[in-house]
């Protein structure tokens, strides 16, 4: 017997019809953010290894255990995209934006890749819409983006979502803050995970961040960041929450939250729904006003964000203007003596006139054909018989009331849209 394939763990195959409401969540994703003047870059989806180590950070989860990395067959590392902000950052160095006005405003939708344990909500292949605006530090364009953001989840019918916001700082923040969070962490070395201990040296923010629940109570009684914020720093989280407030926003701040990667600066988000479980997270983002100089690029502020788009389907609210796209809902279908290249003729007129419509060109009984259009869930058939092609007419067939009349095909059209 010959091998049959399975799709790769972690992967899935998307099926019509909800692939419908796939391009119908980009589409309103399109829509929203270019009212907000952002555009889409679509950037590969392998990169060098190097690019991700530097960006997300040697540190974190994604770049010790979670990459798709690979050599190619000149010995080159290359790593399937983990997330999408590294690679706009990349391009919008090489290829020269900051030449363009600022801020650049990019958004992008995408598969991504992370080898994790897969469980409902998380997948090895999994997709993110995502918005980068580079070229602007100011505390408007942190609040503008979370409007958009909050404005397109509520385009989708998204109704009672609070977005979760805190600050990591800047560098000098965040310097000050990990020296007390090593002073207050290191006499409880041993109550710590390996994973942990190993943080406490290189990066003992990403601590924060644990599942863990011995670790959780022990940071309970840590030091806060916001304790070691500059002025700065202070300052324009206040700003932020002030324009979200004006704004009429919800929003929660949130002061445990620091986010998985290494280059958030300053303002940093999420937004978790209840209907998902364990993995609530359908959106995180932040600043990270160091990354385009750290990846070689002129220094520019930036922020962004990404919606795990798989997720979001997930919880997708009932009210939601986005709907399963219905199969073709004419099927002609010929009969007797009359050949198939009938069907196809009369289906492609219809199609010129903007009808959706499946034409049954596989030799099938007339009852095989009815039955079959029946199941997919067809509100009409033509039929073409004999009798109907000697006298030009065709017969409708209305399978939601299974009534029938007979139509000339000048007619047809207009009796189609009649009976709707
Ligand atoms: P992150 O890039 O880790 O901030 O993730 C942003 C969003 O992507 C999360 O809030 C999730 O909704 C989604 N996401 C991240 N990892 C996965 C995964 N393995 N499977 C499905 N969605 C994911």
């Amino acid at each position: 017997m010959s091998q049959r394939f399975q799709a790769v763990k972690g992967t899935r195959d998307l099926l019509p019809p909800e692939t419908s409401v796939w391009s119908g969540v980009e589409e309103v994703a399109r829509r929203v953010f270019e009212t907000y003047g952002y555009r889409e870059i679509r950037t590969p989806i392998l990169e060098d290894t190097e690019l991700f180590v530097r960006s997300v950070g040697e540190s974190t989860d994604i770049v010790g255990k979670e990459m798709y990395t690979f050599q190619d067959r000149k010995g080159r590392s290359l790593t399937l995209r983990p997330e999408n902000t590294a690679s706009v950052v990349r391009a919008f160095i090489q290829q020269g934006l900051q030449r363009e006005p600022l801020p650049a405003k990019l958004f992008y939708i995408g598969p991504q890749f992370r080898y994790e344990r897969p469980q409902k909500g998380r997948y090895r292949q999994f997709h993110q819409i995502g918005a980068e605006l580079i070229g602007d530090p100011g505390p408007y364009s942190d609040a503008e983006l979370i409007l958009m953001l909050v404005r397109f989840l509520g385009e989708l019918g998204f109704r009672d979502l609070v977005v979760q916001l805190n600050t990591v700082g800047d560098e000098d923040s965040r310097a000050a803050y990990r020296t007390r969070l090593r002073e207050f962490l290191e006499p409880h070395r041993d109550r710590l995970t390996a994973d942990s201990q190993r943080r406490l040296e290189t990066n003992p923010l990403r601590i924060l961040d644990t599942k863990d629940a011995g670790e959780k109570s022990l940071l309970a009684g840590a030091p806060q960041l916001v304790d070691c914020l500059t002025e700065d720093s202070r300052q324009h989280f206040a700003t932020v929450q002030t324009i979200l407030e004006r704004h009429r926003l919800p929003f929660r701040v949130e002061p445990r939250l620091v986010r998985g990667l290494d280059y958030y600066t300053r303002t940093v988000f999420e937004i978790v729904s209840e209907g998902l479980g364990a993995q609530d997270a359908i959106v995180g983002g932040g600043r990270y006003d160091g990354l385009v100089e750290e990846l070689g690029g002129q220094p520019q502020p930036a922020i962004g964000f990404a919606i795990g788009e798989d997720r979001l389907l997930e919880v997708l609210p009932e009210e939601t203007s986005v709907r399963l796209s219905p199969v073709a809902p004419i099927a002609v279908v010929t009969a007797g003596n009359v050949p198939t290249e009938e069907a196809l003729a009369v289906a492609e007129s219809l199609r010129r006139q903007g009808l959706s419509v499946a034409a049954e060109l596989s030799r099938r009984s007339v009852k095989a054909a009815l039955k079959r259009a029946h199941r997919s869930g067809c509100r009409w058939v033509i039929l073409i018989g004999d009798d109907e092609m000697a006298g030009g007419t065709v017969t409708v067939r209305d399978l939601e009331t299974a009534s029938q009349s007979q139509v000339t095909r000048d007619a047809l059209v207009e009796h189609l849209g009649e009976s709707e």
